[in-house]
């Protein structure tokens, strides 16, 4: 680390320590050149990155915001809370995990998209078909087509229903 006083390129540790009841460790450094002193500490970077959002404004990750999106995607599916809270603890440990101090708001998208996956597929068409803005609307059509053909024809009348109403908008934003 630099010498905050003369800029010298190099210090030295003089001691290291655990600090705030050992979430940091406190350094006491020298400059070996103008022999001043100073103290760093090392802390885990814990703070969740910012949001980038499409039209480049900023904002605090909101995990409300978050658990809005997944619950309305799985309204009416049988997902229990328990699953759909572990998959926004998973999101939010991999947020913090990143160490960015900014996210874009799509890469954020798609690890909602990545749960949602696992969780109800019907949940996960809904959430892509809002979170891309229909603007990919050819591989939306053949997400709901593959999901389809996975499905017996029971399941197919009812997961159809469901459907409908984000086949109906996608068809209109043609
Ligand atoms: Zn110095």
């Amino acid at each position: 680390m630099h010498c905050p006083f003369c800029g010298a390129g190099d210090t030295k540790v003089i001691d290291s320590r655990l600090a705030n009841e050992g979430d940091a460790i406190r350094r006491r450094r020298e400059c070996q050149v103008c022999s001043e002193r100073f103290t760093t500490y090392e802390t885990p970077e814990l703070a969740l990155p910012r949001i980038i959002k499409r039209n480049g404004t900023r904002e605090p990750f909101q995990e409300g915001k978050l658990r809005a999106g997944v619950l309305r995607a799985v309204e009416k599916r049988p997902v229990g809370t328990e699953r759909v809270e572990a998959a926004i603890r998973r999101i939010v440990r991999r947020l913090r995990a990143s160490g960015e101090r900014e996210l874009d708001s799509q890469v954020l998208g798609e690890w909602v998209m990545d749960e949602l996956r696992h969780l109800d597929e019907v949940a996960y068409v809904r959430f892509a078909s809002v979170y891309r803005r229909f603007q990919d609307v050819q591989a939306f059509r053949e997400e709901i087509e593959r999901l389809e053909q996975a499905l017996s024809p029971a399941e197919k009348a009812a997961q159809l229903s469901l459907l409908l109403d984000e086949k109906s908008l996608v068809n209109k934003s043609d």
